[in-house]
């Protein structure tokens, strides 16, 4: 494995996660360990004492009742019961000095203890103490202790039993933690890498996004847990963020496509009036078209730049009141000529007292594209209605409804997107922005656009707005409209 790889495996979260399980479980165990430990020796070291504390007592008894040739026929009985390399007993007089013993063969080396017998003089009676056997490399308890006027019993019990126990538990211990241990780090690898493998499989898909793979997803499992609940997220962003992309692709392809038209007109117009002018009047002509060529496409930029202005709330808007009715009363006045050129009859019925607060001439833009729409989009002998309308719910409506060419359902959900034009209306002049900022319009003030429609039929276009109260004796008229459209 090359050390970039071993370094990384290094840096790895599941990794760092057994090895932390692993260090956890071994602090714990030690502890636990050591706890136990310590019991099982203050265990052991409690039943010796009371051991030997009673055969201290039991000499004393045989002290007052048999005398001191009792005690001595005593303790070798306890001695040999015992087992001789379990327990000894020698009686010292006050002055430590030794006067009868049991067999010491297995003893040798460990002495008496001039402290301990002082000790015992001065009344701390029964001193006892741990000493090592040298010989037999095994730990030792004795007690100190009167038994009668001027005689000590040094009472000794062999640890070499409680010893083995302990070593045992040593080595149980040793081989249960290193197998648990080995255990615990296997489980808690696996765990890790079973709770990091949703991690793993973002990461993956993150990758695959920034060498350009747009289209990958973050497969979601079943379980439901909290890796999922950020898979679902994160796909989400993504589809978002990938449809925001192919918009905005859309956009400068079709900017590009709705510019190039125009252009290529202006100069082709150019280049024939240069090679084919004869005079002054062919080249009043030319400037005159490419003047409305250039209208047309500032028209288009301002509109654009309109758009992302309103949608991204940067422009401050205006608070004005405005009569509804008033504003579509004044739409159709401005309308009528076309509609009456076109042969479309126009019928609006708005009548007043439905009142919006907010930006007076993004309000007028709105109607005027909704109303352009209708007609343009209505052949000759058609109608257009207009209805204003409110309710006490607090939403004010205006309505255009036409019966022109309608709208195929699969354009239904996207005349609304910048660009978007539908084919029947090809033929028919236009930018495809003019609903895109109608519907800015109706989202800055708090409101929307609903188109419904039935090709062959007609449409129906409903905006609805947040009413607001009219002021005090307003004249109608607020709303008067004015300037073009788009
Ligand atoms: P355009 O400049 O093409 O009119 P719009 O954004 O105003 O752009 O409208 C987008 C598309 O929605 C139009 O190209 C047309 O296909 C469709 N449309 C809008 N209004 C109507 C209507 N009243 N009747 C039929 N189609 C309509």
């Amino acid at each position: 494995m090359s050390s970039r790889r071993m370094g990384e495996r290094f840096r790895s979260l599941a990794l760092r996660l057994t090895l932390l399980y692993a260090g956890v479980f071994t602090f714990s165990s030690i502890v636990a360990y050591f706890l136990f430990y310590h019991l099982i020796v203050g265990v052991i070291r409690e039943r010796v004492d009371q051991d030997l504390l009673q055969g201290i007592n039991a000499l004393s008894a045989i002290m007052v009742t048999d005398g001191l040739s009792g005690v001595r026929r005593s303790a070798v009985l306890q001695s040999q019961a015992a087992g001789e390399e379990k327990l000894f007993i020698r009686l010292l007089s006050r002055f430590g000095v030794e006067f009868s013993a049991t067999n010491l063969t297995y003893w040798e080396g460990i002495g008496i203890d001039g402290d301990a017998i002082r000790r015992v003089l001065l009344g701390e009676d029964p001193v006892f103490e741990t000493v090592l056997l040298p010989r037999q490399g095994h730990a030792v308890r004795i007690v100190y202790g009167t038994v009668g006027p001027g005689v000590i019993a040094q009472m000794a019990q062999s640890l070499d039993t409680q010893s083995r126990v302990l070593d045992a538990y040593r080595k149980l211990f040793a081989a249960t933690f290193s197998l648990l241990l080995a255990l615990s780090a296997v489980i808690g690898w696996f765990m890790a890498r079973q709770a990091l493998s949703g991690v793993g499989r973002i990461s993956a898909v993150v990758r695959r996004i920034a060498a350009g793979d747009l289209g990958s997803r973050v497969p979601v499992t079943r379980r439901g847990d909290e890796i999922d609940r950020l898979a679902e997220g994160f796909n989400h962003m993504l589809d978002r963020i990938q449809s925001l992309v192919t918009e905005i692709r859309e956009m400068g392809e079709n900017i590009a496509h709705d510019l190039k038209s125009p252009v290529t007109r202006i100069r082709g117009l150019a280049e024939v009036t240069l090679m084919t002018a004869d005079g002054l009047a062919d080249y009043q002509q030319m400037a005159a078209s490419t003047i409305e060529d250039c209208d047309r496409l500032l028209d288009m930029v301002n509109t654009m730049l309109e758009i992302s202005r309103t949608e991204a709330g940067v422009v401050e808007r205006r608070n004005d009141r405005v009569d509804l009715g008033a504003m579509v009363d004044g739409a159709c006045e401005l309308f009528a000529p076309l509609a009456e050129d076109k042969g479309v009859g126009l019928d609006c019925r708005t009548g007043s007292g439905v009142w919006v607060e907010g930006d007076q001439r993004m309000l007028q833009r709105m109607i005027a594209n909704l109303l352009d729409n209708a007609l343009r989009y209505t052949p000759e002998g058609g109608r257009v209605k207009a209805r204003v309308g409110g309710d006490a719910g607090g939403t004010a409506t205006v309505t255009f409804e036409d019966t022109g060419i309608g709208i195929p359902e699969q354009d239904l959900s996207r005349i609304f997107e910048r660009f978007y034009r539908g084919d029947p209306s090809r033929s028919a002049s236009g930018t495809g922005l003019g609903l895109s900022l109608a519907r800015s319009v109706a989202r800055s003030h708090g409101g929307d656009i609903r188109a419904e429609s039935t090709p062959g039929k007609g449409s129906r276009f409903t905006v609805r707005l947040p009413r607001a109260p009219g002021p005090e004796g307003a004249k109608n008229g607020a709303g008067r409209l004015g300037g073009p459209k788009r």
